[in-house]
C-alpha cells in the first residue's frame, strides 16, 4: 500500500547553495482520500416517532431492531440512521454503513454529539467526520504509521540560512505546491515564511529549551502538517495547535517535534502570570523583564529604604504596575515620576514571582530543596541545594541567580534598610516556592524550610550560582 509520492522532499538534503534550495512540498495523498471518503447519506424514517428526541432529526427510526438498520442501510456506503436500544430504551445507537458492513456505535449527546472524544454540532458533521476517518485510516494505515519518519520540519527550519533572499522568494509564491488543488493558496505559504521568520529571529535568541504548548484545534479549510508535511484530515479536531507559537501539527506528530518553541508576542497576552520560559522567549531576553526592571529600579533609588520588601506599598498601586507591564511590557514606566514610593516596585516584583503558574523554583522540586533544608550537616546543606538549582529549567535558574545576587547587595545596606538574609528568607520563601498540592498544613510546616532555603542561596550567593 504505497501513497503515490509525490513528495520532493525526499530529495531535501540540505546544500549550502541557496540557489539549491526547493521549498518543501505539502503531501496531497491524505488530502486525495478524503476527497474520495464516502459522502453521509440520512436514511430518514417514513413516519414521526413519538419517542424521537427533539435534537435528532428523522434520521431517528425508533426502537428497530439491528437486522432492520441493517436492511434500511444496505447497498449504500455512507448511509446512516439512528436507532433506539431494545434492551436498553433511552440509550441511542448510530448505524452506519461502511465497507461492505455496518457499523453501530453508542450516540451520545449533552448540548454536542460525541461517540468518542470529538464533540459535533450535528449528528450530519459527526458521520461526515467519522467516514473520513474511516476511509483514512482504513486506506492509508500503513502510510499514518510511516508518515512521521522523514519529517520535514527540520527543513523549514533550513530557512534560516538563506535570510532574506529565501524568505522573499518564499512568500512569492515559490512554496506552492505542485500537485495539489488548494481552495486558498495563502494558507500554503504563510507556515513557512512564518517559520522562515522565526528562525532569523532565533539566531539573537536566548538559547533556551521550550517545549511547545499544543492544544486539540480545529482547522477551518485544509491544512497542513508542519511536522511531516501530511494533510490534517477530519472535519474538526484535525490536529494541535501551539498556543505560543501558533505551529500546526497532527497530534501524533506532537510527541516528536523538538522543544523549540519561539513564542510570538501576538499570541503572549499578559506579562504576569505567563509562564517564566514562555515569557524570556517571548521577549527574546535571558529573564522576565519585570524583574530586571525592577531591580534596576530599586537598585537606583531605595536600597537603603527601611524594611524594603518587607513593608508593603499600596496594593491598588502595584495592581497598577501589573496592569502597565501587562499592557506595555518593556515600555512600561516604573520610574520615581510614576510611582514615588519604592515599595510598590519591591511589591510589583514579589507579585509578579508569587502569580507565575511555576514558580521560580519549579513544582517538581519543590520538595527536594525542602529535604536539603532539612539536612543537619551545613556542607552537606548547602551541596544538596547546589544540586537543586542545577536541575532548575535555565530561565529559572538564570531568574533566580541574578534575584538572590541583587538580595545579596540589599543585605549590604542592612544598617539603613534593617534586611538581612533571614528577614529576606522570610519575605521570598512562600514567594519563590509553594508546594504543588497547597494546603494549610503543608504550607505551615514548610515555611521553616522556605525560609531557611532563600537565607542560603542570599548568604551562600557567591558559591551556589
Ligand atoms: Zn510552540
Ligand atoms: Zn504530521
Amino acid at each position: 500500500m504505497a501513497a503515490s509520492s509525490n513528495s520532493s522532499l525526499s530529495g531535501s538534503s540540505l546544500s549550502s547553495d541557496p540557489e539549491d534550495y526547493q521549498p518543501p512540498i505539502w503531501k496531497s495523498y491524505l488530502y486525495q482520500l478524503q476527497q474520495e471518503a464516502p459522502r453521509p447519506k440520512r436514511i430518514t424514517c417514513p413516519q414521526e416517532m413519538e419517542s424521537r428526541p427533539k435534537y435528532y432529526g428523522r434520521e431517528f427510526h425508533g426502537m428497530i431492531s439491528r437486522e432492520s438498520a441493517d436492511e434500511l442501510l444496505a447497498g449504500a456506503e455512507g448511509a446512516y440512521l439512528i436507532r433506539e436500544s431494545q434492551r436498553q430504551p433511552g440509550m441511542h445507537t448510530l448505524a452506519l454503513r461502511f465497507g461492505l458492513q455496518t457499523l453501530n456505535y453508542r450516540l451520545f449527546y449533552d448540548g454536542k454529539h460525541f461517540v468518542g472524544e470529538k464533540r459535533f454540532e450535528s449528528v450530519h458533521d459527526l458521520v461526515t467526520d467519522a467516514l473520513i476517518t474511516l476511509h483514512i485510516e482504513t486506506k492509508a494505515a500503513e502510510y499514518i504509521a510511516k508518515m512521521t519518519t522523514n519529517p520535514i520540519y527540520e527543513h523549514l527550519g533550513y530557512t534560516s540560512l538563506l535570510k532574506d533572499e529565501a524568505a522573499h522568494r518564499l512568500s512569492r509564491g515559490r512554496a506552492e505546491p505542485r500537485r495539489v488543488t488548494f481552495q486558498r493558496d495563502e494558507r500554503i505559504s504563510s507556515p513557512l515564511v512564518r517559520r522562515s521568520a522565526l528562525k532569523d529571529a532565533t539566531e539573537k535568541q536566548c538559547s533556551y529549551d521550550k517545549v511547545h504548548n499544543f492544544k486539540v484545534h480545529t482547522f477551518r479549510g485544509p491544512h497542513w502538517c508542519e511536522y511531516c508535511a501530511n494533510f490534517m484530515w477530519g472535519l474538526i479536531a484535525q490536529g494541535v495547535r501551539c498556543s505560543d507559537c501558533g505551529l500546526n501539527v497532527h497530534k501524533q506528530c506532537s510527541k516528536l517535534v523538538p522543544s523549540d518553541c519561539q513564542p510570538d508576542l501576538r499570541r503572549i497576552k499578559k506579562v504576569f502570570s505567563c509562564d517564566l520560559t514562555t515569557l524570556v522567549k517571548a521577549h527574546n531576553t535571558t529573564r522576565p523583564m519585570v524583574v530586571d526592571m525592577c531591580i534596576r529600579e530599586i537598585e537606583l533609588r531605595g536600597m537603603k529604604s527601611e524594611g524594603l520588601y518587607r513593608v508593603s506599598g499600596f496594593s491598588e498601586h502595584i495592581e497598577d504596575v501589573r496592569l502597565a507591564f501587562d499592557r506595555d511590557g518593556d515600555k512600561a514606566d516604573i520610574s520615581a515620576n510614576a510611582y514615588a514610593d519604592i515599595n510598590i516596585i519591591a511589591g510589583a516584583l514579589k507579585l509578579y514571582l508569587r502569580d507565575l503558574p511555576i514558580p521560580v523554583i519549579t513544582f517538581d522540586l519543590y520538595s527536594k530543596f525542602i529535604q536539603a533544608a532539612k539536612i543537619p550537616i551545613a556542607d552537606a546543606r548547602l551541596e544538596a541545594v547546589h544540586e537543586g538549582l542545577l536541575q532548575l529549567p535555565p530561565a529559572h535558574y538564570e531568574t533566580l541567580r541574578y534575584l538572590m545576587a541583587h538580595l545579596k547587595r540589599v543585605t549590604m545596606f542592612e544598617k539603613d534598610n534593617f534586611m538581612n538574609a533571614e528577614n529576606l528568607g522570610i519575605v521570598f520563601g512562600p514567594t519563590l516556592m509553594q508546594p504543588p498540592e497547597q494546603n494549610a498544613l503543608t504550607t505551615l510546616n514548610d515555611m521553616r524550610q522556605q525560609k531557611l532555603v532563600v537565607q542560603l542561596m542570599i548568604e551562600h550567593e557567591d558559591v551556589l550560582f
